[in-house]
């Protein structure tokens, strides 16, 4: 057994006796948690009709799930392993290029999908951000897009321009100002510094069990279920 092999052995005997840290091993402290899946904050039928519970099932425990256990697995004996999800894909210099395009794909999926499941499932029959529901974005809005109707109109337009799989966005950048933007495959707004507020995945993973072709239907409807709450804090924590 060399060195390394013989750290390796003592952090996982620890870590199985629940010690903390070993007093004379370096690496002791570092945090090498792996990522888990936290369940979803509302039950899979939540978002009926609009997105239906089997989407929703798959989507979390399936899709969600294989980013995560990719993640994992590529990141096993890196000590980027642990690190913040939003905080790796701003770290991505110091992944080894061998493996970079692995955790992009892995870790903006785990990150952009435990954005979009935060943004999702309100109370209450459809409505738009306003001064009650989110009284730190409704003027930001206003600012940049003249009215809800406009945001929401060009957000689809974005999203309808998606060619292939990937994601729209709405963003605060670095001027702070709000900006809609799109994604290919998994990668993530935060790898080019931009904070999402809002988001909307157009895998065809994400509707196309009951829109079938038709993303058009899901893009309108995904306005159904947007808790304005969530994006208002979003946005704040975007400023801050
Ligand atoms: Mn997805």
């Amino acid at each position: 057994m060399n060195r390394r092999d013989m750290i390796s052995t003592t952090l996982k005997g620890a870590a199985l006796l629940g010690i903390a840290s070993i007093p004379g091993v370096a690496f002791a402290k570092r945090s090498t948690a792996p990522y888990t899946l936290a369940p979803l904050p509302y039950a899979y039928d939540a978002l009926e009709p609009h997105i239906d519970a089997l989407t929703m099932e798959i989507h979390h425990s399936k899709h969600h799930q294989a980013f995560i256990t990719n993640l994992n697995r590529v990141l096993a004996d890196s000590p980027l392993l642990g690190t913040p999800i939003e905080e790796l894909l701003t770290r991505l210099n110091e992944v080894p290029a061998n493996i970079r395009q692995t955790v992009i794909n892995n870790g903006g999926g785990h990150a952009n999908h435990a954005f979009f499941w935060s943004i999702l499932h309100k109370p209450g029959p459809w409505n738009e951000p306003d001064r009650s529901n989110a009284p730190e974005f409704y003027p930001a809005v206003l600012e940049q897009f003249r009215s809800p109707g406009n945001l929401f109109e060009l957000f689809d337009k974005a999203a309808m321009s998606v060619f292939g799989s990937g994601w729209a966005w709405l963003v605060v950048n670095a001027d702070k100002k709000l900006e809609i933007m799109t994604t290919a495959n998994q990668d993530s707004p935060l790898m080019v510094g931009k904070t999402p507020v809002l988001g909307l995945d157009v895998w065809e993973h994400a509707y196309y069990l009951k829109h079938q072709n038709l993303r058009t239907n899901y893009v309108r409807t995904f306005w159904s279920v947007v808790n304005w709450s969530a994006v208002n804090a979003h946005y704040k924590k975007a400023l801050s």
